[in-house]
């Protein structure tokens, strides 16, 4: 059965049950992870090589995950070892488990090294300075310091969602070509919801794992943290686009989240028409000067929460360095000292 929404074509209307495993196409196997999250589950992918398997993405370091790796360890995947395991990219739910399922198999750890080095430094307790740049970074956007301080806090409960990072890597790179499976996979490499983001093409299958890149239902992540305050992720990952363009057209797109789908370069449109409606409603929100944190309340209307409107400084930040990039918003300062953005007349 196929279902549609709007040009986009998704080949399954149901998903794998937890523990359980569904062939997407030959020796290329879709699981599902329950996430402890709003966004409440994470897609792997579990290729079958001769000598054991390939996992791309691991889940988040939960009993309920592990749990279920469980199953697919002795379910579908036939008790046979883990001999590598690919992060698409460094957040939580991605990499997790990734140090526990090497160190369980001595299996390869395979990434980019950008990803590799965030995450090692990014899913540990006291790193120097990194709280207070993160507590002086939501301050001088607009936080209270007594909510900043929970936030600095609350965001340890990410890095308990992790198993130790491994110590090290084969490192993979943009344009490569790795083996997989039994397939031959293009490496693509982009920026913008991660610094460096690995997606996997099997020309000769028409098949793209796209991590987080290119999700059929929502807009990745796509926000300025305090480790690169001046950073435009979002100019990177509208850049990225070309990267795709000699994808064909009705490849099979494996995302991370939500099902997989038809129809990538008519998401790629939607992506972009997302976020040109975006920047104009910043640019319309700042036609008076807003600080950053007034901003994100405008731009998020429903986010409620200190731990939710923390992300929603992150995206409406990536909107507004853009357009500062580009000339169309200024950075000023109100009476009081504190930063504020106005749209350029
Ligand atoms: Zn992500």
């Amino acid at each position: 059965m196929l279902a549609k929404r709007g040009r986009l074509e998704f080949p399954w209307v149901d998903t794998p049950p937890a523990g359980e495993a569904r062939e997407v196409a030959p020796g290329l196997l879709w699981a599902r992870l329950p996430l402890p999250f709003r966004l409440n589950h994470v897609n792997v992918w579990l290729l079958q090589d001769d000598d054991g398997w390939t996992v791309i993405d691991t889940g988040c370091a939960t009993p309920e995950i592990l749990n279920v790796w469980e199953k697919l360890l002795a379910g579908p995947m036939g008790g046979k070892p883990v001999r590598r395991v690919v992060a698409t990219h460094g957040h939580v739910d991605h990499i997790g488990l990734s140090g526990w399922m090497v160190s369980r198999f001595d299996a390869d750890y395979v990434g980019t090294f950008a990803e590799w080095m965030w995450a090692r430094v990014s899913h540990m307790h006291d790193v120097p300075g990194s709280n207070d740049a993160h507590h002086s970074h939501l301050v001088r956007n607009g936080f209270d310091d007594s909510v900043a301080q929970k936030l600095v806090t609350s965001r340890h409960r990410f890095i308990d969602l992790s198993s130790p990072i491994p110590a090290w890597i084969t490192e993979i790179r943009d344009g490569e070509t790795v083996r997989l499976g039994g397939r031959d996979w293009q490496v693509i490499v982009t920026r913008g919801h991660a610094f460096e983001h690995a997606s996997f093409y099997d020309r000769a299958a028409n098949i793209l794992i796209a991590g987080d890149h290119l999700l059929p239902k929502i807009s990745p992540v796509i926000a300025v943290y305090e480790m690169t305050p001046k950073a435009d992720p979002l100019g990177d990952y509208l850049e990225s686009f070309p990267s795709f363009s000699d994808i064909r057209p009705d490849a099979l797109v494996l995302p991370s989240h939500g099902m997989p789908y038809h129809g990538v370069h008519d998401r790629i449109l939607e992506l972009r028409e997302h976020h040109d409606r975006r920047l104009d409603a910043t640019i319309e929100f700042l036609r008076a000067p807003r600080i950053p944190i007034d901003l994100a309340r405008v731009m998020f209307p429903h986010v409620e929460g200190p731990d939710n409107i923390g992300f929603a400084l992150g995206e409406t930040l990536a909107h507004v360095n853009y357009l500062v990039g580009r000339g169309k918003v200024a950075e000023e300062r109100d009476a009081s000292g504190r930063i504020v953005y106005v749209a350029c007349a």
